[in-house]
């Protein structure tokens, strides 16, 4: 099944919108939205995605949007979905959409509570790996050596990106994915399969922003598919907390080094950094290869 196959038609994304030159964000919205149809409520917390959709009568998504405070998104993708039922309409699809601000900190309570009790409802996290529209700051989802300007000199960061799927995973929820721009029918496919699974089901976005990584604009595919064939980012599913399986494996794989020489946000490394870098890279996808069928998570 490729993008094609999975496309709804429905271009739910009006051109013109706000994101900046080569966004990854507003890519990610315009393949999942297609592939899951026009009858769709977006809930979107504070985030990048406020900015590029905007408010009436000037949103660039054709969908009903509820913009959030930073804490709540899983909470009203709840309520909404809810809602919804309520009304006798058990078809339209709720997507929460957060960025990893609202995922991996500051929306996380909220996000644990709709996992715990399985709302049915899809919760989209496109990581851009810090805070972007209120001048790159630091998240709990920013990777290590990366600079960010609210960090103390010399502005790198000290500590392991969080590991979001592995805690999302422990929910034992019925779907998670990750996914990215750059293979888009992967992504579309995902979002397909998604649709038809009942109860909370997550997804985490790489999504790379020029801006913040200090990278060329039509630099974001090159990006996307250097931390899937690196192995930085694996593509894979986890079903019920249990199942892992990946969707693709890199035929060989790419020096961490040229993923990070595009970006102006890991400049300031020195030789041990990287090669610390490329180690927990690899450790991370010998400890995924051991994943198989029926294996506890991670
Ligand atoms: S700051 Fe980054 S994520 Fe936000 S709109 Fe610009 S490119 Fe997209």
């Amino acid at each position: 099944m490729n993008l094609r196959e999975t496309d709804s038609g429905a271009e739910i994304l009006y051109s013109g919108h706000s994101a900046c030159p080569g966004c990854g964000a507003a890519l990610a919205v315009r393949y999942f939205s297609r592939a899951l149809g026009p009858d769709i409520v977006m809930v979107i917390t504070a985030c990048c995605w406020s900015i590029i959709a905007g408010g009436p009568p000037l949103t660039t998504l054709k969908c009903p949007i509820l913009h959030c405070p930073f804490p709540s998104a899983a909470s009203v993708g709840s309520g909404v979905k809810r809602g919804l039922e309520q009304k006798g309409n058990r078809d339209t699809t709720v997507v929460v959409l957060a960025g990893d601000g609202g995922t991996f900190d500051i929306g996380l309570q909220a996000l644990s509570g709709a996992a715990q009790r399985n709302e049915d409802f899809i919760f989209v996290c496109y990581d851009n790996e810090a805070y972007m529209n209120t001048g790159m700051q630091t998240s709990s989802a920013t990777p290590y050596g990366c600079h960010t300007n609210t960090l103390p000199l010399p502005r790198t960061k000290e500590r392991q990106k969080k590991e979001i799927m592995r805690i999302m995973a422990a929910h034992g929820i019925p779907y998670a994915a990750t996914a990215t721009v750059a293979f888009p029918d992967d992504l579309a496919q995902k979002f397909v399969k998604a649709r038809g699974i009942k109860g909370f089901r997550f997804f985490h976005l790489l999504i790379p922003c020029p801006p913040g990584w200090g990278a060329e604009s039509d630099e974001t595919i090159r990006l996307s598919r250097l931390a899937v064939e690196s192995c930085l980012f694996p593509l894979y599913e986890i079903r019920d907390g249990i199942t892992v399986e990946l969707t693709y494996r890199p035929p060989q794989k790419a020096p961490l080094e040229e993923y990070l020489a595009l970006q102006r946000r890991f400049s300031g490394l020195e030789r041990w950094q990287v090669e610390a870098l490329q180690h927990s890279v690899d450790r991370d996808w010998e400890r995924l290869l051991q994943q198989g069928e029926g294996a506890a998570p991670f």
